[in-house]
């Protein structure tokens, strides 16, 4: 995950939730992304460290457990950009030029300069970053499948040129509830949409309180549809059975206005992060806790690393 900023609720069942599940089933690794941060934000790193921290904050807020799962940094673990350097090696450019999701960032964030090479070769890092654990399988949505499949890609010709180190990983999809931002586009930091996991019930209640709602029920007296309202999909998240059977009606009879059906949404969200709140208030007074589980996570991932890097600079013969 790339520590771009605070994590928001896209994040949250976007990723997160599943982690905490599947944390159960395998051996999770699971890594804060500097230096993937840097390909979109390589102008403005001053904040960069900080996030890192804060991520890791919110990574054991909701439930991310470092005696389950190896939780660690990627710039710690430099044998991820030896392993990129000899993959870059290998991957056709078309490979890259080919990947929808860099075609669709180059023109939403048309406020930055993406045309760079290290954001043109991100997947190579980020098979690097999956092949070098010998993963079996990456936690992924839909939209993210394209990369694991250049990374089967990669690996495939890596073992076809020097031999058979990597396995192909697969993608492990799950079902995750569909989450807009405020503005009904993806829940992103970069389009300041969002509402955050360390956002105060007040925060939740300014930032709800500007969500579009029904777009064709521009007054209070016309009645609204639920079923394209962005609030109601929330509500179906935090608000119980009988409050949806209760809001439905009245939206659709303008039983109802639009402020106090987002003022019910906001209390049942902020009172649903209120556990992840009060965990994140302990972890940010202890700060020595934070850094030391960061250090024992990375020490488990190095231990994995320098194995798999000895046996490619033997195949490899340099
Ligand atoms: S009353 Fe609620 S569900 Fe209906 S349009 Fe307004 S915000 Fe959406």
């Amino acid at each position: 995950m790339r520590p771009t900023g605070p994590l928001h609720l896209g994040n949250l069942h976007g990723a997160l939730a599943n982690w905490v599940k599947i944390q159960d089933q395998y051996d999770c690794f699971f890594f804060i992304a500097d230096w993937h941060a840097l390909t979109s934000d390589y102008e403005d790193t001053s904040e960069i460290s900080n996030y890192v921290k804060n991520m890791m904050i919110d990574w054991l807020s909701v439930g991310l457990s470092p005696e389950k799962s190896t939780l660690f940094v990627q710039s710690h673990i430099k044998e991820h950009a030896e392993l990129f350097l000899i993959l870059s090696m290998i991957t056709p450019v078309s490979w890259l030029e080919r990947n929808p999701t860099y075609k669709d960032q180059i023109v939403q964030l048309s406020n930055k300069d993406l045309s760079t090479f290290g954001f043109l070769g991100y997947p190579v890092l980020q098979a690097a970053d999956i092949i070098i654990y010998k993963a079996d399988g990456v936690p992924v949505g839909v939209d993210q499948v394209p990369h694991v499949e250049i990374t089967r890609e990669i690996a495939r010709r890596f073992n076809f040129l020097y031999g058979n180190v990597f396995p192909e990983p697969e993608a492990i999809l799950t079902e995750t509830p569909k989450i807009l931002g405020t503005d009904r586009r993806k829940m992103s930091k970069s389009y300041d949409n969002a509402i955050y996991l360390s956002d105060s019930p007040e925060k939740i209640l300014k930032t709800v309180s500007r969500m579009i709602t029904d777009p064709q029920r521009a007054r209070r007296e016309d009645p609204g549809d639920p079923d394209v309202c962005n609030v109601f999909e929330f509500h179906k998240l935090y608000s119980d059975k009988t409050i949806l059977d209760d809001i439905d009606p009245k939206c659709r009879n303008a039983k109802i206005g639009c402020v106090e059906c987002k003022q019910i949404m906001a209390k049942n969200l902020a009172d649903t992060l209120e556990p992840i709140r009060e965990k994140r208030a302990f972890y940010e007074s202890q700060p020595e806790l934070v850094d030391e589980i960061i250090r024992n996570g990375d020490e488990k991932a190095k231990k994995i690393v320098i194995k798999t890097m000895e046996e490619v600079r033997s195949v490899i013969k340099i």
